[in-house]
């Protein structure tokens, strides 16, 4: 390979994509550094998945102590402690740090602990050591960052970035945004005693989700404790003088707290990097602009994960990763299929969805069969929670092909990953109901759903 240059592949970004692009490529024997300016790992590792979910289980605890009774238990006196969970989770994320690190280095990559920015298109400049390297094939795989917008005050809001660092809990806390990662937080906060209020600007959360599974977590949420508010917004953020925070509201109100989180939206990690003086494309959003095997319309530079805004979540960034260094340094092109993707919120309770919404169904094929089945779990019946369970299947009417699984209750997520292979593999309904039940789950109302669901209205005229 291009022995002119430096390094065969030079990575920008040691998150989800860029370490596995740079350890595949080097498995292929290519010459690869890739530059970090944090923690290698990067956002799902240090400040997104990894850590969220610890804080989501932290959350479910004082649930479960009060469930505990109707089992029999007597739960003593519980204590939580913030302090204790955010260094354990701090531990648990230097361990993995390490692991991204000596995985990247047995593999042969040279990891780089500065900023890079683009010169050229083989050049790119590390501003800590402020040096130029050069290399044949540049991947851009930096991410996304937290949007926040420019209101009075903002400077007093913290994003997730902040949230995993936070001294103590506080007693009150107001998270602002309607996708994935507000609706988790608020949890987190619920769970762990926080007063929580969560606004979003539009009329229900999640947008792009399956409509059932939003209004149905709507409900559950606010019967957990959640303060959710729709239609509103924050105008100005005021420091009092006892330290707390005012909030004007977009109605007029003023609604006092003591920490405010922003999680209303990310956007790509694009400023700066060098990419206008390399020719680099970037779309309406800031996001690098890439064909199906992640190339740029420079010839050299390729750009995976989030900072592409394509499917933001880690296991899409890893394959676009992966078949990149397939595609360049393996002579095996790969593009990756970004048709069907299982996904879970982990929102309390957790969705699992893949596949088409109803709505989306509908859109495109206008008739669709729906099945869908809402009941109270098992566990319910000894602990008293009235917590729902919500179970929807999405039709294709002629092929009975199964477009779309959407399901809202307890470990949603480990569901929504089995149910994805067969989705994926394209099963019918007749596939479906010809798989055995397991007996007693939640779960087996998937294979047991016999009733197509009919509009309210067509009820009526039967
Ligand atoms: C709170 C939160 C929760 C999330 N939860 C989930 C989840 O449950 N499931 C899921 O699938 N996804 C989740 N995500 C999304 C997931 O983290 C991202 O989709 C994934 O990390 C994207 O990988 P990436 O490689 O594109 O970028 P990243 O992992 O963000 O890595 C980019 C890296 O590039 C570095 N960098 C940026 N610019 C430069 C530069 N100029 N020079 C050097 N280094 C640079 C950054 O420091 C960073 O380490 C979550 C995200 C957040 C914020």
């Amino acid at each position: 390979m291009a022995g002119k240059y430096d390094y065969d592949l030079f990575v920008i970004g040691a998150g989800s994509g860029g370490v596995r692009a740079s350890r595949i490529a080097a498995g292929h024997g290519a010459r690869v550094a890739v530059a970090e300016e944090y923690r290698v790992g990067g956002t799902c590792v240090i400040r997104g998945c990894v850590p969220k979910k610890l804080l989501v289980y932290a959350s479910h605890f004082a649930e479960d102590f009060e469930e505990a009774a109707g089992f029999g238990w007597t739960v003593g006196e519980t204590r939580f402690s913030w302090e204790k969970l955010i260094a354990n989770k701090d531990r648990e994320i230097d361990r993995l740090n390490g692991i991204y690190i000596r995985n990247l280095k047995n593999a042969g990559v040279e990891i780089v602990e500065s900023r890079a920015v683009l010169k050229d298109a083989h050049t790119v400049h590390l501003v800590k050591e402020d040096r130029d390297v050069t290399a044949d094939k540049i991947l851009v795989a930096t991410g996304a960052w937290p949007f926040m917008p420019a209101i009075p005050g903002i400077e007093h809001a913290i994003t997730s970035n902040e949230a995993f660092h936070l001294a103590e809990l506080p007693k009150r806390i107001v998270v602002v945004g309607g996708g994935y990662i507000a609706v988790e937080f608020a949890g987190i906060f619920n769970g762990l005693g926080a007063q929580t209020t969560q606004l979003y600007r539009g009329p229900l959360f999640l947008r792009g989700f399956d409509d059932d599974l939003r209004e149905i977590l709507a409900q559950e949420m606010v019967k957990k404790g959640v303060d959710l508010r729709m239609n509103i917004d924050i105008a100005k953020i005021e420091r009092t003088t006892v330290g707390a925070l005012a909030l004007t509201l977009t109605d007029g109100s003023v609604h006092e707290t003591d920490a405010v989180m922003y999680a209303t939206g990310r956007a790509p990690n694009t400023a700066g990097l060098g990419l206008e003086t390399a020719g680099v494309a970037l779309g309406p959003k800031g996001e690098i602009l890439v064909d199906k095997f992640s190339k740029t319309n420079i010839d050299n530079i390729y750009a995976v994960g989030d900072v592409t805004d394509r499917a933001n979540l880690t296991p899409v960034a890893i394959r676009e990763g992966q078949a990149f260094a397939e595609t360049v340094f393996n002579g095996n092109p790969i593009a990756v299929d970004h048709s069907v993707i299982p996904t879970a919120v982990f929102s309390q309770p957790e969705m699992g969805t893949v596949g088409l919404t109803e709505a989306e169904a509908r859109a495109k094929l206008g008739e669709i069969d729906i099945y869908k089945t809402s009941f109270r779990p098992m566990k319910g019946t000894l602990s008293g929670s009235e917590e729902k369970t919500f179970m929807k299947l999405v039709v294709e009417p002629q092929s009975q092909r199964v477009l779309g699984v959407h399901i809202l209750g307890p470990t949603s997520g480990e569901i929504i990953q089995a149910i994805g292979i067969a989705v994926t593999m394209g099963a019918t309904k007749a596939q479906f109901d010809a798989t055995v039940a397991v007996h007693p789950t939640a779960s087996e109302e998937l294979v047991t759903l016999k009733e197509k669901w009919q509009p309210p209205a067509a009820q009526a005229a039967d």
